[in-house]
Order: structure tokens, then C-alpha cells, then sequence
């Protein structure tokens, strides 16, 4: 039976610690750490994403700022409330939760945020920095709950083959950038044009996989005690939430599993948390978080 990475569990560690780490900055006088959230537009599952991001922050004493902007608004003005945002000293990080209404140029909303608040790590600058390999980036939350997951579990991920199904700009791209930064993993990464998935898939030591395709990966896809991190959320016709794998098979054949919900959705808030404090320690002097020193 495998392990369970359990990223419940995990998150709840670092969201202890960094309620701590605040409570000593505030003892001291200095004013909490600060994220601005933008959402724009109502749609249900970022409401609910958004609503579970703040509620992370209130529970360690990140002060959240919710701007809630309607779905009509013209980009022009989006950019505005990023500039105040941008000049304002009292905010730390800068999240727009995403998908954006398709009026608006994505790409030109994540480059006008300051990349230093750019607690997302999507800005071109961040990217740039995390795939040459420069420590002063901020990674993105996904990956970096990953990383932190998998070392939590002392899952090395030194000489290993990892398989990263899936290349998109917020999670597998720079997941590989991630895995490539010290030369530890040999990685490859796959798509919706990848010619012969199956055969990659049955290489990886580790396989992570973030489609957002329910049971994409079926239990003759993997090797015998591979490590599988599964990042897809899809809901089910019935309501259920699965992953991308199809989970109840896989267990019986790898050596580690992250559960759909529980795994890799939880690290990704406790990401978020942590790359906020990391933001507001070296806006006060002190060395970035060490959970983001990879
Ligand atoms: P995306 O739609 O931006 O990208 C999907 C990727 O999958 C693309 O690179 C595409 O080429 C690839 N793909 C599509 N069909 C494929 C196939 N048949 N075989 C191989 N590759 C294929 O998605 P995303 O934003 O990266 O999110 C992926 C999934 O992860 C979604 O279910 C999303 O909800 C979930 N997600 C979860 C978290 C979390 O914290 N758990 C965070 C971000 C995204």
C-alpha cells in the first residue's frame, strides 16, 4: 500500500510555524505581513479558491486586502489598481487569481505587477530568474509546495527521472525549472502533443502529473514503486473531486501517492503563506524564508 503524502498535514506544520515567526515580528512592533488579493468577475471556483487563500492568511496573521473588481472592467483600470497596489508600502504580496475574463491580456496584467511583490512568481522577471538558476526569485506556489512536500517526506529527487505531464505556465513549466535549478533530476516534460505518453510516463522514479483530465494516468502507465504527485482537481458529474490519476489503482503499485483533495492543493496555499512572509522578511532585512532557499 503506498504512503500518502498528505499535504494536509504538511501545510498545517508550515502554517504553525509561520503563525509563530508573525507573532515574534509583531511582538517586536513591526506591522503584519500584508497580501492584496484582485479577484475580477464571479466565477465560482475562484470565488472559492480566493475565499480559502484568505482565510489561510487570517489563520497565521497575514493581513489580506480583497479587492473584488467586476467582471466588466477594462483592463486600463485593472492596471491602475495594480499601480496603487505596486506603490503602496503596506502591501507585501500582489495576487490576481486566475483565470481573467477574456477581454483582458492576462500576460499584461502579471507583468505590470511588481515582480518583487509578485507573490504568484509568474512574472516574466521571476521566470526568468528561477530558470537561470538566480536565488532571488520568487517561485511560483505550486512548485514550490511540491519541492516542499516531497523533502518534507524525504523524497529525494537527486539522479531520479521525473516525468512532468503537463507544461503550463503556472505549474508545469516552471515545476521543471524547479527540478532542473541545481542539476539534481533528469526531467521530461510532457503535453497534449507528446506523442506516446504511456512510454514516459512508465520511466518516471517520480511522476507529477497537472492536466486537469480525471484518470489520464491508469495504473499500466506506472513503474512499480514510483513516487506520483498528482496536482489535476476535477469534479465529477456526482460531485466528487479527483485528481488526474486514477488513484484507488495506482496505490497498490507505487510507492507514494498524493491524495485529490488533501495533497498538492493545501501545499499550494501554505506556498502562498510562505512566499509572503519571505517577501515581508527581506522588506524588513532579514534573509528570504528558508522553505524558498532551493
Ligand atoms: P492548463 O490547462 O493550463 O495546462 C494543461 C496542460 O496539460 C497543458 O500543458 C496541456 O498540453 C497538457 N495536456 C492536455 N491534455 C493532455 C494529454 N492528454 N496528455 C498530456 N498532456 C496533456 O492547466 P494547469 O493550470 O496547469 O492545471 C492543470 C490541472 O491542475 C487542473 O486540473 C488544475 O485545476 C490543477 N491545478 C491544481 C493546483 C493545486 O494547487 N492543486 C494548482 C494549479 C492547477
Amino acid at each position: 500500500m503506498a504512503l500518502l503524502l498528505d499535504g494536509k498535514k504538511v501545510a498545517q506544520k508550515i502554517k504553525n510555524q509561520l503563525k509563530d515567526e508573525i507573532k515574534k515580528y509583531t511582538s517586536k512592533g513591526l506591522r503584519n505581513p500584508s497580501l492584496a488579493v484582485v479577484l475580477v468577475g464571479n466565477d465560482p471556483a475562484s470565488e472559492v479558491y480566493v475565499r480559502n487563500k484568505r482565510k489561510a492568511c487570517e489563520e497565521v496573521g497575514i493581513n489580506s486586502i480583497y479587492i473584488h473588481l467586476k467582471e466588466e472592467i477594462p483592463e486600463e483600470e485593472l492596471l491602475k489598481y495594480i499601480e496603487r497596489l505596486n506603490k503602496d508600502d503596506e502591501v507585501d504580496g500582489i495576487l490576481v487569481q486566475l483565470p481573467l475574463p477574456k477581454h483582458i491580456n492576462t500576460q499584461n496584467i502579471i507583468t505590470a505587477i511588481d515582480p518583487h511583490k509578485d507573490v504568484d512568481g509568474f512574472h516574466p522577471e521571476n521566470i526568468g530568474k528561477l530558470a537561470t538558476g538566480m536565488k532571488d526569485c520568487i517561485i511560483p506556489c505550486t512548485p514550490l509546495g511540491i519541492w516542499i512536500l516531497l523533502k518534507e517526506y524525504e523524497i529525494q529527487t537527486y539522479k531520479k527521472d521525473v516525468v512532468m505531464v503537463g507544461a503550463s505556465n503556472i505549474v508545469g513549466k516552471p515545476m521543471s525549472l524547479l527540478l532542473l535549478r541545481n542539476e539534481e533530476a533528469t526531467v521530461t516534460v510532457c503535453h497534449r502533443n507528446t506523442k506516446d505518453l504511456a512510454h514516459h510516463t512508465r520511466q518516471a522514479d517520480i511522476l507529477i502529473v497537472a492536466v486537469g483530465k480525471p484518470h489520464l494516468i491508469t495504473e499500466d502507465m506506472v513503474k512499480e514503486g514510483a513516487v506520483v504527485v498528482d496536482v489535476g482537481i476535477n469534479r465529477l458529474e456526482n460531485g466528487k473531486l479527483v485528481g488526474d490519476t486514477d488513484f484507488e489503482a495506482l496505490l497498490n503499485k507505487v510507492s507514494a501517492i498524493t491524495p485529490v483533495p488533501g495533497g498538492v492543493g493545501p501545499m499550494t496555499v501554505a506556498s502562498l503563506l510562505v512566499n509572503t512572509v519571505s517577501i515581508y522578511r527581506q522588506k524588513h532585512g532579514f534573509e528570504k524564508h528558508p522553505l524558498t532557499d532551493i
